[in-house]
């Protein structure tokens, strides 16, 4: 199977842009995550790589095939979706082989092709039931055979664990990524769920309003976002974003803002056009309790207990920033607390245009 290449690919409706001059490449055996807010166009992509929703502009290609105009059917590409879409009057076996009955494959292949999925995803015993007959997670993993038994290039899947419980679907993301690690195919994956894309995705592609704002492994998006939005997207709770001016002071810069003075540890230059506002970002996990220098200012206004961590949100200038460590933080609502993080867990980004500032 070949590489999924989209080139300047845009859906309209009416009005809307979907999905606006995306151009990405997806690798062979890529677990690929489409990752954004609800309406940011994930579900028309992943539509129109599947051929289900014509594009407006843009190409796509399948290895050297291009594929923009192709029916869906042809396109050696298996979609699974966020409802199942099971025939409610067909055996788990039928449901499974329907594809393959579909393309009038002989019946003993199609027998043992159904076997040899069912052992794959532990539906072996479950084959005579109906789907009114299996639970949340059983339902998702014939759909997921249904797909498998085509053995097709590659995997597109819209949001397919939303319909499970949060237990079921912790030990259903474990699952799939075992899948695809055992299976080796291309998974094209669709969620706003950026736990999900974090702990399955070999790379996450992250859409803002139709746009590609990023494309990375989850590592790089959580270690440097090349935007504040992304960097307030992902984490959990996400950055902490504050508003702030950089200034210069004894050879020195710091970001500061009312009751904020945190020292940068620039070698580069900012821009003068750079060096006035700014977004500071600090995740919750880096915030610390006292400190060197000045740091953050703030009034304790609640702590959470987590179980094994707390939370703690606090009050700076006309801000609110979220602290999260291990329990005990002892911290009690009303405390005047001052933090401080380390110079490389410090962010920044331009405030007009959000893109991080490279130093
Ligand atoms: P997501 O999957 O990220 O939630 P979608 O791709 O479903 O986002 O939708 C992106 C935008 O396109 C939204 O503003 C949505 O309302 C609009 N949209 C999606 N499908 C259609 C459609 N068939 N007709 C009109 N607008 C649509």
């Amino acid at each position: 199977m070949s590489r999924i290449h989209i080139e300047a690919a845009s859906k309209r409706f009416d009005k809307v842009t979907a999905v606006d001059q995306v151009t990405l490449d997806i690798e062979h055996g890529e677990f690929l995550v489409l990752l954004g807010p609800s309406g940011c166009g994930k579900s028309t992509l992943l539509r129109a790589i599947a051929g289900l929703t014509p594009l407006t502009e843009g190409r796509i290609t399948l290895g050297d095939k291009d594929i923009t105009h192709t029916p869906p059917r042809d396109r050696d590409l298996a979609m699974v979706f966020q409802s199942y879409a099971l025939y409610p009057h067909l055996s788990v076996a039928r449901n499974i082989g329907f594809p393959l009955r579909a393309r009038r494959r002989p019946k003993a292949e199609i027998r043992e092709k159904v076997e040899q999925v069912a052992r794959t995803l532990d539906l072996s015993a479950l084959l005579d039931r109906r789907p009114r007959e299996l639970s949340g997670g059983q339902r998702q993993r014939v759909a997921l055979g249904r797909a498998l038994v085509r053995d097709p290039g590659a995997f597109l899947m819209d949001e397919p664990l939303s319909n499970l419980d949060a237990k079921l679907r912790t030990a259903t993301r474990a699952e799939l990524s075992e899948l695809h690690r055992r299976l080796g195919s291309t998974f094209v994956y669709v969620t706003h769920d950026q736990v999900e894309a974090m702990t399955m995705a070999t790379r996450i592609a992250l859409l803002n309003g139709g746009k590609l704002e990023q494309v990375g492994s989850p590592t790089e998006v959580y270690d440097r976002p090349a935007s504040a939005f992304v960097a307030g997207f992902l984490g959990s709770p996400a950055m902490n974003l504050l508003d702030a001016r950089v200034v210069s002071r004894e050879g020195r810069l710091h970001a500061v803002a009312e009751d904020v003075d945190v020292a940068l540890d620039i070698t580069g230059e900012l821009s003068d056009q750079d060096s006035q506002d700014v977004v500071l970002g600090i995740r919750p996990e880096h915030l610390r309790i006292g400190g060197a220098h000045p740091g953050l200012r703030g009034v304790v206004r609640l702590v959470e207990n987590l179980g094994s961590e707390e939370l703690a949100h606090v009050v700076v200038g006309d801000a609110r920033v979220c602290l999260r460590g291990s329990r005990p933080l002892d911290l009690a609502t009303g405390d005047a607390v001052t933090l401080s993080a380390a110079p490389q867990h410090i962010h920044l980004f331009h405030r007009e245009s959000g893109k991080r500032l490279v130093w």
